[in-house]
């Protein structure tokens, strides 16, 4: 179940385009179209548009009872100004692919020509384009989406480029492959007074204070955890630049990480006492709000063992990873609807980094990659 030489530059020719027209996460109105235009005559049994934003689910059928194995593909480019100057660079000001999300699409492209070629024998394959992975509210979203409910996958499978790691190869871990991460944002509310007059206000700059300290020393006790926890304090606001007024709120803000998700519950327990034992201290009110919430994407064994085995199969080098990434990936809430596996294939040790102004990438992962998802589909519909 290979694709030919003209499939595989037809596929390169679409990465570039999807390159040249990037579109912001919640925005990739577009390139939906566009995927849905270059599959359109694979023969799908279904197309579902407009998925939690502008996802696009293709749906192949084979009539015939058996598993749903969904893969997944994040489609958002970035708001950084690419710095790259071949021919098909983004035609978008301040907008570019440099996460390699126009890469991740084609590949699923690819595995929709493969499915049209050679159709599956039992089950069905969903193809999902899914919106705003950079914002962490795309998976979300297309999950909770009515639409989304007839899909039901027992499956679920995805891969990110990684550049620094070597080119071609592939990269997973049973257990967490992705970190759990939330932004906590902590509103402090005292009293306004004229500056001159301290005393006749509430100022929240020594609690501020004492409340970095004392999230910075939650963390600094690994053995209260299971596994490894970080918080990162990313942002502090005191009052405004008004030299005759003594400020009356603060505003603190941290990311949180950690490799298990009950390890979050827990930080998330100690940080909202932390704040709110301090604000009573300091007789302030506070609010206490998340954002950007990612789920820890915890790989199945099931499939994780199916991705190896189908990598021996095609001769692909697997490695396993000793110890998750710190960095958080919103298919995280797909691991936690069906058995699935995030992995990483190799963009070459020297490639510039996901979000460096001048990545860009790497064509030649695409025809591998194809080969892989069609041969774990191969396993799960065609035996
Ligand atoms: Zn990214
Ligand atoms: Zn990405």
């Amino acid at each position: 179940m290979t694709l030919d030489s003209n499939s595989i530059s037809k596929l390169i020719e679409f990465r570039k385009q999807l390159h040249q027209n990037p579109e912001l996460s919640g925005q990739e109105i577009q390139t939906s179209k566009r995927i849905a235009d270059f599959l359109k005559d694979t023969s799908p049994s279904d197309i579902i548009t407009g998925l939690g934003g502008n996802g696009l689910a293709i749906i192949y059928d084979s009539g015939k009872p058996g598993p749903s194995v969904l893969i997944r593909a994040d489609m958002d480019a970035l708001p950084i100004q690419e710095s790259n100057n071949f021919i098909y660079k983004s035609q978008s000001d301040g907008v570019a692919h440099l996460c390699g999300h126009d890469g991740h699409s084609t590949i699923l492209a690819g595995v929709g020509l493969s499915l049209a070629e050679n159709p599956i024998k039992k089950g069905k394959v969903i193809l999902l384009f899914q919106p705003a992975e950079e914002t962490g509210q795309g998976a979300a979203a297309v999950i909770n989406d009515p639409k989304f409910k007839k899909i039901k996958p027992d499956y679920a499978f995805a891969l990110h480029n990684l550049p620094g790691f070597e080119r071609g190869e592939i990269f997973v871990r049973e257990g967490t492959f992705a970190s759990a991460s939330t932004g906590l944002i902590a509103h402090l509310k005292g009293l306004s007074s004229h500056a001159a007059h301290p005393e006749d206000g509430r100022n929240p700059d020594r609690a501020l204070a004492q409340m970095i300290l004392g999230l910075n020393y939650i963390v600094s006790y690994p053995d209260d955890f299971d596994d490894f926890t970080l918080l990162t304090v990313i942002h502090a606001k005191l009052g405004e630049v008004a030299f005759g007024t003594t400020p009356g709120n603060a505003t603190l803000m941290a990311t949180l990480r950690t490799y298990l998700n009950s390890d979050m519950k827990k930080l998330k327990r100690e940080v909202e006492s932390t704040i709110r034992n301090v604000c009573k201290e300091h007789k302030l009110k506070c609010d206490i709000e998340y954002t950007e919430e990612f789920p820890a994407t915890i790989n199945s064994s099931e499939c994780s063992a199916l991705l190896c085995k189908a990598a021996k199969s095609l001769d692909i080098q697997v490695n396993q990873l000793e110890s998750p990434f710190r960095w958080s990936e919103d298919f995280g809430h797909f691991t936690q609807l069906c058995k699935s596996t995030l992995f990483g294939v190799g963009s070459g040790k020297n490639h510039p980094q996901l979000h460096n102004e001048d990545y860009d990438f790497p064509d030649d992962i695409i025809e591998p990659s194809v080969k892989l998802f069609v041969e774990i589909v191969n396993q799960l519909l065609n035996n």
